[in-house]
C-alpha cells in the first residue's frame, strides 16, 4: 500500500532529504503522488523573439548582438539577443560573474528559456537560464512539459522529479483504489485516479499540453474535483458534529417585538427576512452555525441585538465580540439606547477599564445579573466566567480565523451545551469562495440598504490634484460636512505608518487653523483613540485624519466626504469598507480616490471599478478575479484554505458540484471521506482537529 509505503525506500532518500520531505507535508510514497505540479514548462517548441508575448514562460533563441553592464541602484548585465528577422530581446542578469559576462560574446547563439517581461527597453527576460547553442547541431527540444513542483529550500526540481517518478513506477505496481463513485466520474466526464495522476506528473506528448498548461484538462480537473469534495466533505462533517450538539432551545421572544416597536425605523425586507431565519435557529436545540453576510450600512448590529434579546428574555447570557474597541464601544452605545430602556443589563468590557469597574462588571457577568456582554476577543479570556451563555455574536468576522472561532466556541460551552453562534460580516464574499472558506456555516444575505440612502458619488484623481482637494475639503467643512482623509499604510510599519497621518494633519492644522482636526492611528491608546472618536461623533471635529484603523464598522453618520490617498495600493475589498464609512445617513456622499501616477492599466480597471460601483458583491467578484481569496477573507482565514490543486480564483465553477457530490458521500459514506481526507489533507491542516 503505497499509503504505508514510506519514502526512505526510495532511492536518493537519507535522513537530510527526508527532512526536507517532511518539511513540505510528505511522509509517504501517497502523499508524493499527490504533491502536484504547480505548473508546467514548456521547452517543446521554439518561439520566435517577434512572437514573444509579454507575461509568457518561453524557450526562444537568438544571436548575441550586444552586451554591458549598467551601474545604477543594481549593476547588472544586460545582453541583447536578435532573431534573424531583427527582433530584439534584452537578458538581464543581477548576479554574475566577470567570467560569465566575457563569455557573451557577439555572433554566439543563445537558446534562453523564462518569462518574457517589459523592460527599459523593450522585451526582457531576467535571470533566464540558457544554453549556447552550436547552430549545426541544435540541441534537441524536450519531448513533452516539465512540471514544476512546490519545494522548500535545499530540495531542488531536479531531485523532486526523480523521486516523483520513482513513486510513478510504484504506482504501475499497486494502483490507488478510485475513490469517486463511477456515476461521478461519468456524468461529470472524468478520467480515473491512477491515469489522472499519470497525465499530471509526466503529460505525454501527444496530451493536449495547451489544455495541461491552463490546468483544464481532465486529468487536472478529475483531481480538482476530488480535492474540492475532499475539502466540502469535512466541513460538512464538522457541521453535522455541531448539530449533534445541544443548545438551549430559545423560545419567540416578546421583548423582540417590543424592541422593533421602539425603533425609529422599519426593518428593510431584507434584514426582517433574516432576521426570520435567526429565529428559527434560536428555537432548535442544536447551535445555531450562521453567517450573516450584509454591505457596510445595511444593518446588521439591529438584528444581533433582536437576536441578543430573544436569549436574554429566555434566561441566557449573549456575548458580542468586536474585533476593536472602537467597535465595541460603538455596539455598547446601540445596546444601551436599544435594550436597557427594556430592563437588560449591559456588560462590558474593555483593556483600559479601571480595575474596580472591571471587577464590577466581571462580578456582574459571573452573577448572570448582566445578559448582554460585549467587548473585543478579550472577552474569552480566562478571567471572564460567563454565567448561562446562550448565544454569541461575532461582528466583522474577517477578523477571525476559522481556528479561533471554533476555539471560542469551544470556550462558550457549559456543561453539555454550547452557546448558538452567529457570525457577521460586511465583506461580501462572492458566494463559492463563501461555500468554501464558510461551508460550515448557514448563510443568510442582508441584500438591501435602508431607504433613502444615497450611492456615494465616487472620483478618481491623481495625487497632482492633492492641494485642490484639500482646499475643496475644507470649504466643504466650513459648510457644516464631516470629513474623513485617509493615509493608508505605505510601509509596513506601524510608524512611519502614524507619521504619515500626523504630516497630513498638521498640513491642514497649518493651512487652517480653524480648521478642527482630529488625528487617529494605530499607535494611539485605546482610550486616546476613543477620545477622538467621540469628539468626530459628537462634531467637535470637522475632519478625522486616519490610517486604516477606521476601516471596519465606525458609524457616523454626519460624515459625507472621505478622501483616501495611495488607493492604489488597497484591495478593492478594503477601500470598499473605508469608504462604507460615509453614505451612512441621508447627506449626498462623495469620496475621493487618490492615486500616485503613473499607474498600471489593472490598477486603472481596479480604480475605475469603485467609481463606477458601490455594490459590494460585486466589488468582490471582482477583487478575487483581481487579487486571490487571500486579499477578501484575509490571511487568517486563508491559511485552512491551501489547496495542492484546486484555485479558487479559477476553479470555483466546481465548487457548487463539488459541494453536492460532498453531500451524497457524507450521507451514504464516511469510510470514503476519511480515505479522501488521509489521501489529501494527510498531515497538513485537519478542520476536525482545529
Ligand atoms: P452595518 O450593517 O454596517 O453594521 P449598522 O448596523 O451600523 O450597519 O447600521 C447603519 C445605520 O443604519 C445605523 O445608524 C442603524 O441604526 C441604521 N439602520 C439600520 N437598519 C435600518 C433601517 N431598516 N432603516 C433605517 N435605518 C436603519
Ligand atoms: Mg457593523
Amino acid at each position: 500500500m503505497l499509503s504505508e509505503h514510506s519514502l526512505d525506500n526510495l532511492k536518493g532518500v537519507g535522513p537530510k532529504q527526508l527532512e526536507k520531505l517532511h518539511k513540505l507535508g510528505l511522509f509517504v510514497v501517497q502523499d508524493l503522488l499527490f504533491h502536484l505540479p504547480l505548473r508546467y514548462q514548456d521547452k517543446t517548441k521554439l518561439t520566435a523573439l517577434e512572437n514573444a508575448c509579454l507575461g509568457s514562460e518561453v524557450l526562444m533563441e537568438g544571436e548575441i548582438f550586444s552586451q554591458a553592464l549598467t551601474r545604477g541602484r543594481r549593476n547588472s548585465l544586460l545582453v541583447k539577443i536578435q532573431s534573424p528577422q531583427g527582433a530584439f530581446l534584452t537578458l538581464r542578469f543581477f548576479h554574475f560573474h566577470y567570467r560569465q559576462a566575457q563569455q557573451f560574446t557577439r555572433g554566439k547563439t543563445l537558446r534562453v528559456f523564462g518569462e518574457v517581461r517589459s523592460g527599459p527597453n523593450g522585451l526582457e527576460m531576467v535571470h533566464p537560464s540558457y544554453e549556447f547553442v552550436n547552430t549545426e547541431t541544435p540541441p534537441e527540444l524536450e519531448n513533452t512539459l516539465t512540471p514544476i513542483y512546490p519545494t522548500t529550500e535545499g530540495l531542488g526540481q531536479v531531485s523532486l522529479l526523480k523521486l516523483v517518478q520513482q513513486a510513478m513506477s510504484l504506482l504501475k505496481q499497486y494502483p490507488l483504489v478510485e475513490l469517486l463513485p463511477n456515476n461521478l466520474l461519468d456524468s461529470l466526464q472524468l478520467p480515473d485516479l491512477n491515469s489522472a495522476l499519470f497525465t499530471l506528473h509526466q503529460p505525454q506528448p501527444d496530451d493536449d499540453l495547451l489544455e495541461i498548461k491552463q490546468f483544464s484538462h481532465p486529468a487536472q480537473q478529475r483531481l480538482i474535483v476530488e480535492e474540492l469534495i475532499t475539502q466540502q466533505a469535512a466541513l460538512q462533517l464538522l457541521r453535522q458534529t455541531e448539530q449533534k450538539r445541544l443548545a438551549p432551545a430559545l423560545p419567540a421572544s416578546q421583548m423582540a417585538n417590543a424592541l422593533l416597536k421602539s425603533l425609529p425605523f422599519a426593518l428593510t425586507d431584507a434584514q426582517q427576512r433574516v432576521l426570520q431565519e435567526i429565529q428559527q435557529d434560536l428555537l432548535k436545540p442544536y447551535p445555531m452555525q450562521r453567517l450573516v453576510q450584509g454591505d457596510v450600512g445595511s444593518g446588521k448590529t439591529v438584528i444581533a441585538a433582536l437576536a441578543a434579546i430573544q436569549a436574554a428574555e429566555a434566561g441566557y447570557q449573549v456575548a458580542i465580540m468586536a474585533p476593536t474597541e472602537i467597535l465595541a464601544e460603538q455596539h455598547l452605545n446601540a445596546f444601551l439606547e436599544w435594550l436597557e430602556p427594556l430592563g437588560v443589563t449591559v456588560a462590558w468590557l474593555n483593556g483600559r477599564m479601571k480595575a474596580a469597574e472591571k471587577r464590577f462588571q466581571l462580578a456582574q457577568i459571573e452573577s448572570g445579573e448582566a445578559k448582554i456582554v460585549i467587548g473585543t476577543h478579550a472577552l474569552f479570556q480566562d478571567s471572564v466566567t460567563f454565567n448561562r451563555l446562550g448565544l454569541v455574536v461575532i461582528d466583522e468576522q474577517h477578523r477571525f480565523g476559522v481556528h479561533q472561532r471554533l476555539a471560542l466556541h469551544e470556550k462558550g460551552q457549559n456543561q453539555d451545551h454550547h452557546p448558538h453562534q452567529l457570525v457577521m460580516t460586511a465583506t461580501p464574499i462572492p458566494r463559492t469562495l463563501a461555500m468554501t472558506a464558510y461551508g460550515d456555516l448557514d448563510l443568510s444575505i442582508i441584500d438591501e440598504l435602508p431607504p433613502g440612502r444615497k450611492p456615494i458619488d465616487t472620483a478618481v484623481l491623481s495625487n497632482e490634484k492633492r492641494s485642490s482637494v484639500m482646499e475643496h475639503l475644507y470649504v466643504k467643512c466650513k459648510q457644516g460636512v464631516q470629513a474623513y482623509w485617509v493615509c493608508p499604510l505605505i510601509e509596513e510599519s506601524e510608524l512611519l505608518h502614524a507619521q504619515a497621518a500626523e504630516v497630513t494633519a498638521t498640513q491642514f492644522t497649518d493651512h487652517w487653523p480653524d480648521l478642527r482636526v482630529g488625528l487617529i492611528h494605530g499607535r494611539l491608546k485605546g482610550e486616546q483613540k476613543a477620545l477622538v472618536m467621540n469628539a468626530f461623533k459628537d462634531h467637535e471635529l470637522d475632519l478625522l485624519v486616519a490610517t486604516t484603523v477606521i476601516e471596519v464598522g465606525v458609524n457616523v453618520p454626519n460624515s459625507s466626504l472621505m478622501i483616501i490617498e495611495n488607493a492604489e495600493r488597497l484591495g478593492l475589498a478594503q477601500l470598499h469598507q473605508l469608504r462604507g464609512r460615509v453614505g451612512r445617513g441621508d447627506l449626498q456622499s462623495h469620496c475621493v480616490l487618490l492615486y500616485q501616477p503613473p499607474l498600471s492599466e489593472t490598477g486603472k480597471a481596479r480604480l475605475n471599478i469603485m467609481r463606477d460601483t458601490t455594490d459590494g458583491f460585486r466589488i468582490a467578484e471582482e477583487d478575487l478575479k483581481i487579487r486571490g481569496p487571500g486579499e477578501i477573507l484575509g490571511t487568517k482565514q486563508t491559511g485552512g484554505l491551501q489547496f495542492r490543486i484546486a484555485d479558487l480564483k479559477r476553479d470555483s465553477h466546481w465548487i457548487p458540484i463539488a459541494q453536492h457530490w460532498a453531500k451524497t458521500l457524507v450521507e451514504n459514506d464516511t469510510q470514503i471521506v476519511t480515505d479522501l481526507q488521509e489521501r489529501w489533507v494527510g498531515h497538513k491542516v485537519d478542520y476536525q482537529h482545529a
